[in-house]
């Protein structure tokens, strides 16, 4: 499945979003900030290593 990298509008977090073809892309929201309608961001290429390129999208482990 393709993976698109977002922008928040508001915060300018960037986060990447997994895809299907079909998906409804329009209810995507800011996983910092909540807001709304982030902007597509073309990242050039990926390096499919698997590995995500250091983005903080971790877990949020609360200790
Ligand atoms: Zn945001």
């Amino acid at each position: 499945m393709p993976i698109y990298e977002y922008e928040c509008r508001k915060c300018k977090e960037r986060f990447e979003v997994i895809q299907g073809i079909n998906e409804d892309t329009t209810a995507l929201q800011c996983p910092k900030c909540m807001a709304d309608k982030p902007k597509r961001v073309l990242s050039g290429f990926y390096s499919t290593s698997g590995k995500s390129t250091g983005l903080s999208c971790g877990p949020t482990s609360s200790t």
